[in-house]
């Protein structure tokens, strides 16, 4: 499938290819719109062709790894919708798609410039992929891309769940064995299903207000999560 000099090159070097035959052929249409000005491969110059938008990963014409698109978002970048509803087998599969085209060990024999841009598509597809995995950090990433932020700390809360909260973390510290930890694990695991139900409601009525106020709701309760964890942890 990769005919033409390049091709030929990489072969009497005794260059493999980062890419497997049955794969199709990515298309380059030089790996970012913003780039669109100058759409150029980095190394051969050779023009992309092809819509934009797509997974633009190597030049068509000399294979080269081409720079990751900073204008995509996680949700493009991962090929789900820009939604609180993500399809997590999807989104692993395309992890694992992605990282199987980039991870910098497929790279060990190629330019520096290429090692460079693998590490950075490498590091750019698992910052994607943990964000949009975990509901809070695909959440505060939805938001983001709104320009909506929530500061830590200067939350206008709801003084009932921070009751519940204080409480839940007074029996947490209280607790003596493990069936007490397991009691408030629970506590806190259906009340973070209870939040991922209603951030995606709000999510699906662009309701970003309630969003906002949910997933301040599920920091704290990730908070509580992670003294559960550390508290079974055996001392
Ligand atoms: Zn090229």
């Amino acid at each position: 499938m990769w005919g033409g000099r390049a091709g030929a090159l990489l072969r009497v070097w005794g260059l493999r290819p980062a890419w497997s035959p049955r794969r199709r052929p990515l298309s380059c249409n030089a790996a970012s719109q913003a780039r669109s000005n100058s759409p150029r491969c980095w190394k051969c110059g050779g023009s992309p062709g092809g819509p934009t938008g797509e997974d633009i990963l190597f030049c068509p014409r000399c294979r080269a790894l081409q720079p990751p698109d900073p204008t995509r978002d996680y949700f493009s970048l991962m090929d789900c919708n820009r939604s609180f509803r993500v399809d997590t087998m999807k989104l692993q599969h395309r992890y694992q798609q992605l990282q199987r085209l980039v991870h910098p060990d497929f790279f060990s024999q190629r330019s520096q410039t290429e090692k460079d841009f693998s590490v950075k598509h490498s590091t750019l597809v698992n910052d994607a992929y943990k964000t949009l995995l975990a509901p809070l950090s695909r959440g505060l990433y939805l938001l983001k891309l709104r320009g909506i932020e929530i500061p830590e700390g200067t939350d206008e809360m709801d003084k009932q769940f921070l009751v519940e909260i204080m409480e839940i973390n007074e029996k947490l510290a209280e607790a003596q064995h493990e069936g007490a930890v397991n009691e408030i694990e629970s506590i806190v695991a259906v009340k973070q299903k209870e939040c991922i139900d209603s951030a995606s409601r709000a999510f699906e009525q662009d309701d970003f207000e309630k969003a906002k106020e949910i997933l301040t709701k599920m920091r704290y309760l990730l908070n509580v999560e992670e003294k559960i964890k550390l508290k079974k942890i055996p001392l």
